[in-house]
């Protein structure tokens, strides 16, 4: 499963908003493939067309994809030095698919900001800069040993020069993921471990009467995240805790007095999910509509090991059909008979919302 990590200054609403998910994630604990961990959430990741797939297919039982969501607390400035939980907190984030940075957007006389000061702006260059000193140290380390190496094996030349490249951007302040450009440097850089490369949601943490429409710090934040290539929402944590405490079928009436469509976790859950690069295809009968997550531009192979690894090796054929039609025409012999439903082989690009049947050998 992917996990998004949580990060942000002291005070700043994680806590807050790492509660709200705990409690959704009580919705998600009928599934079996959901650990339970102290610091970790598993939340299922919505999706609409699930349900309709379903009524059509005639089952009860939906199975969505999930996302698992990792409480870091500990971020400080000097964390990279080794203040507050330092390290131990860096090697979290080596762990997470991608970074989910909760910025204070409020403000509250009675909550102490660690600087005194609500400033979103210099909150964010805090964070990102303990993130590019960690990774400026373990380069640094790394680069000594890779020089090393390269007098006996040639080939390791070309990673000292990405080494090189990475460390003198890092002591610029430029994060590594504006450095690593080509495909061949990105399969390169992989083994470096780097946190500054991590795709970043931020996370305007905001007091409910600006959910709605923002405000002036929130728009800082839009504007850090549109120049920097990285995905931001507007969100109260507060509220979402409130939201989290509601009977499940109150919800909407919650939300719609508020003006929002939905839930700011679902939001945050899907923006993830989108910020990865991720789209979800179905597979769907009497047993069960299942949700499949894969990368965008995934071939129909490689979508199939998604549900087992042995069926992309003996992969055959996919039969495919865009969940739009299965609703539409209400049924999959009648998708057969408008000559929607496709054959496809290996080099399919499988497309979001597709509905599959995979033919593979054993
Ligand atoms: P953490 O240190 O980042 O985990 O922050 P917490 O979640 O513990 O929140 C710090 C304090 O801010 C708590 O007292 C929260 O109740 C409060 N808080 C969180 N979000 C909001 C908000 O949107 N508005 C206001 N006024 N207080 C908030």
């Amino acid at each position: 499963s992917l996990r998004c990590g949580i990060v942000g200054l002291p005070n700043v609403g994680k806590s807050t908003l790492f509660n709200a998910i705990t409690a959704k994630q009580a919705e998600a604990a009928n599934y079996p493939f959901c650990t339970i961990e102290p610091n970790v959430g598993t939340v299922l990741v919505p999706d609409e067309r699930m349900q309709l797939i379903a009524n059509v297919v005639k089952t009860p039982t939906l199975v969505p994809t999930t996302l698992e969501i990792v409480d870091i607390a500990g971020l400080v400035k000097g964390a990279s030095k080794g203040e507050g939980l330092g390290n131990q907190f860096l090697s979290h984030i080596r762990e997470v698919d991608a970074i989910v940075h909760v910025v204070r957007c409020f403000d509250d006389e009675n909550i102490i900001h660690v600087e005194g000061r609500i400033d979103p702006a210099d909150d964010i260059i805090t964070i990102e800069t303990e993130l590019m000193l960690a990774d400026l140290d373990s380069m640094e380390r790394r680069i000594e040993r890779l020089r090393k190496n390269a007098k006996k094996e040639k080939e390791l030349l070309l990673q000292v020069d990405l080494a090189e490249k990475i460390i003198s951007g890092l002591s610029e302040g430029i994060p590594a993921r504006k450095l690593i450009e080509t495909d061949e440097e990105k399969e390169m850089a992989k083994q470096f471990f780097l946190l500054s490369t991590k795709p970043i949601l931020f996370a305007a943490n905001v007091a409910e009467n600006d959910i709605v429409d923002g405000n002036a710090y929130t728009r800082k934040v839009a504007e850090i995240a549109a120049a920097s290539g990285s995905k931001m929402l507007i969100i109260s944590a507060k509220t979402e805790a409130d939201i989290a405490e509601l009977p499940e079928e109150d919800r909407p009436e919650f939300l719609e007095s508020l003006g929002l469509k939905m839930s700011g976790l679902d939001r945050l859950i899907q923006t993830a999910y989108d910020l990865l690069g991720l789209q979800t295809y179905f597979t769907a009968g009497v047993k069960e509509v299942h949700a499949w997550t894969i990368r965008k531009g995934a071939a129909a192979p490689e979508a199939a090991a998604a549900i087992h690894s042995d069926f992309e090796k003996g992969f055959i054929r996919a039969e495919v059909m865009f969940y739009h039609d299965l609703i539409e025409l209400g049924s999959e012999q009648k998708v057969k008979e408008a000559g929607k439903l496709r054959s496809e082989g290996k080099e399919y690009i499988v497309k979001d919302g597709d509905v599959i049947v995979f033919r593979f050998n054993v």
